[in-house]
């Protein structure tokens, strides 16, 4: 995670050296406006980096070797502009580490049908080129996204951008450290895993703390540093009475923002982008962290409740892929449901940490008790999540893989305000219905911990399963149990044989 460095899409033109010089000059050129229309179309959220033309197995192979070697190169996108005979692209195909998108496409978008002759058939020949490089990947079995259309179509571009943002997303999970502050839950199942996998599928690095490391931190922070977060607080969220200076508890505000101070310093010391905490091992903690991992959580890193370090590394990526859009992503839970009357619906959240970036209004920092974790009140945000279209995305470890289970929903706002309930919440329609949502996600064995995101689509989790090579169950309108079930057991004879023997 540098925010410093501007995340590329390296763009690929294939060719031949049959044609000449001033065609394959013709082509570059024609491949720049290209990449200008997508560019110019503003929904890419990428720099996309042109590369020379290429037309020899030698230059694809040394380029694909470069994009591999790249931290900015997120992953790179294919374009065959004239035929481009795939037999050369094999090793370089091969050698790729990144993710691929291949594009369909061709300059002109109306054909010149007085003026059309032998040349410019020649010239524009992508409608074939790109079939033999189709055939390639297939027979290679690269795994990549396919997008055919003409670059100023809007839909086109969108559909780059949600593969730009899996890729980003890919990347960061790739280098991510998390930290564990005590172990899991006890007896837990869904929240357990195999870290040594997850280490080689993913990149991420997991590893646990004994929480009264981060005690030490925590300890260590000043009353200065405390000072300067509690004039943030009161700047940027609606404060109880009781918290206020004054107040016969701004002792406990001041001892969690001691807390986000200590827990962000031994973050950052350790260069980490997610973690987790559990309740049942707060050390010398005196409060479960709440605001804290709140907070946290909308400066991008992840977060697991209970130990749950698959949700907290998914969180991560989940969030580096919604980077720059408005709306947000968090840590959440199934809780409840409303049955009816009305439409069914979920109402999500967890403890206390979901976090801000979903609000649907200014955040109110209140205190309540909290039976579990025998600890001191934990101070918390509370709000209910803005209404919109959104996904639930939940990892399992089934054993021998990861499986991803997704679900399309609607946040709606809640039927009634929650006056009594002291948590952040989301209250959500799940596609096609509750009963088949939960239904399909059950047979499926998702977690109850899950990433809700309205800042990026099923697309996009989709291409991100794709490059990570992981399986994943999207529940969505058009499915029904039947159908689930079909697909657990198709997927689960594929997932076994592409493992091999
Ligand atoms: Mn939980």
């Amino acid at each position: 995670m540098n925010p410093q460095r501007k995340t590329e899409v390296w763009f690929l033109t294939g060719s031949q050296g049959l044609y000449g010089e001033e065609t394959l000059a013709q082509v570059a050129g024609q491949s720049l406006q290209i990449q200008r229309m997508l560019a110019d179309s503003g929904r890419v959220s990428a720099e996309l980096v042109g590369k020379p033309v290429l037309t020899d197995a030698a230059s694809i192979r040394r380029v694909m070797l470069e994009a591999n070697a790249d931290e900015a190169c997120v992953g790179v996108i294919a374009w065959m502009h004239t035929f481009s005979p795939a037999k050369m692209w094999i090793t370089g195909l091969d050698a790729l580490r990144k993710p691929l998108l291949h594009l369909h496409t061709q300059l002109n978008e109306a054909l010149p049908w007085q003026s059309i002759d032998m040349d410019f058939m020649n010239l524009n020949q992508a409608a074939h080129g790109d079939r033999e490089f189709g055939y390639i990947q297939t027979r290679l079995g690269v795994p990549r996204k396919t997008v055919a259309g003409h670059a100023a179509d809007p839909v086109v571009a969108t559909r780059i951008d949600n593969w730009v943002r899996a890729a980003v997303g890919r990347q960061v999970i790739g280098s991510l450290k998390l930290a564990r502050f005590g172990d899991n839950m006890r007896d837990v199942a869904v929240t357990d895993g195999d870290k040594v996998e997850a280490e080689l599928k993913f990149g991420v690095s997991v590893n646990t703390y004994g929480v009264n490391d981060l005690v030490a931190v925590v300890d260590e922070v000043s009353e200065e540093e405390v000072d300067a977060l509690v004039t943030e607080y009161c700047d940027t969220y609606s404060i109880a009475f009781e918290l206020l200076k004054g107040g016969e508890r701004h002792a406990s505000l001041r001892y969690a923002a001691r807390l986000e101070r200590g827990m962000r310093t031994f973050l950052t010391r350790g260069g980490f982008g997610a973690f987790t905490t559990n309740f049942e091992d707060l050390g010398g903690l005196r409060q479960l962290p709440g605001l804290a991992v709140q907070r946290l959580m909308a400066d991008g890193y992840g977060f697991g409740g209970e130990g749950d370090w698959k949700t907290s590394a998914l969180l991560t990526a989940v969030k580096a892929m919604g980077r720059g859009s408005e709306r947000g992503t968090s840590f959440m839970e199934d809780y409840t449901y409303h049955f009816g009357p009305g439409e069914p619906k979920i109402l999500g959240a967890h403890m206390l940490e979901v976090c801000p970036t979903i609000a649907s209004a200014r955040p109110s920092c209140e205190i309540h008790p909290l039976g579990i974790g025998g600890r001191e009140d934990p101070v918390r945000l509370v709000f209910d999540a803005a209404p919109g279209d959104a996904v639930v995305i939940g990892m399992a470890d089934l054993g021998d893989r990861f499986r991803l289970v997704a679900n399309e929903v609607e946040v709606v706002a809640p039927d009634e305000p929650l006056p009594n309930l002291p948590v952040a919440r989301a209250v959500w329609k799940p596609a096609p219905s509750l009963s088949t949502s939960a239904e399909a996600w059950i047979t499926a064995g998702g977690p109850h911990h899950t990433v809700l995101t309205q800042a990026v689509g099923a697309d996009t989790i989709r291409d991100f399963a794709t490059m990570a090579e992981v399986e994943l169950v999207l529940i969505d309108a058009a499915t029904t149990p039947a159908s689930i079930a079909d697909r657990l057991r198709w997927n689960q004879a594929y997932y076994r044989l592409a493992q091999g023997f």
